[in-house]
């Protein structure tokens, strides 16, 4: 999957000045002035100003399309506010495009032209991570992560697709799968007991990370 299209600009405000910071003249008006940005997934970014008027600044290379940057080569306010913009995480790092998680929609960055599952980072998870099973509650422990999709992959022991399984129903056909064992100690009449270390696997989203 490609992604070309712009992602959706950042909503036209003021951004508050952090209290007790000594600010120069351009950095306050960065923040202060009504401005929205846009990014187009490369280096390049387009800020409307209160006025209305467009420029489009390239925070990679430091130049701005606005008359103080080209007659002044001032870091002028545009480079400074799309600055600040991505490090506060309201538009993509350059290289990036803003895509909805296959899981809940919110919004992720994620590389220009990525063919990878687009996973915000609480449905994104990695081998040996620890996840929580919203059907039983437990604990399991991740074995291996997937771009296959829950209705595709097939459980072999009930001869029907991840997807299709019972207690996986209510869950996205379409979610990439995760692997997962159970890894949790039983205790029983003999004493404690290693959890079984059969794999699971699961639509993404039936696994949440505890932690976030
Ligand atoms: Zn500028
Ligand atoms: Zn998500």
């Amino acid at each position: 999957m490609t992604h070309t299209r712009s992602t959706p600009a950042s909503q036209k405000a003021n951004l508050p000045v952090p209290s007790g910071a000594h600010l120069d003249e351009r950095s306050r008006r960065a923040r202060e002035e009504p401005m929205s940005v846009t990014s187009f997934g490369g280096d390049v970014y387009e800020v409307e100003t209160e006025s209305g008027n467009r420029y489009l600044a390239n925070v990679v290379a430091g130049t701005c399309t606005c008359p103080d940057h080209v007659f002044r080569e001032a870091r002028c306010k545009h480079l400074r506010r799309v600055a600040i913009e991505i490090t506060e995480g309201r538009v993509p790092p350059p290289g990036h495009v803003a895509v909805p998680c296959s899981v809940c929609s919110e919004s992720v960055f994620v590389p220009t032209g990525s063919d990878e599952p687009h996973l915000c980072p609480r449905h994104r998870f990695q081998r040996g991570d620890v996840a929580r099973d919203r059907e039983t509650g437990g604990l399991v422990l991740v074995v291996a992560t997937s771009d296959r999709r829950a209705d595709e992959v097939r459980v072999p022991s009930h001869d029907c697709t991840v997807a299709e399984y019972a207690t996986n129903r209510d869950y996205p056909a379409d979610d990439p799968v995760v692997s997962a064992v159970y890894p949790a100690v039983r205790v029983t009449d003999d004493g404690p007991e290693p959890g079984s270390l059969r794999v699971y696997t699961f639509p993404v989203s039936r696994l949440e990370r505890p932690d976030v």
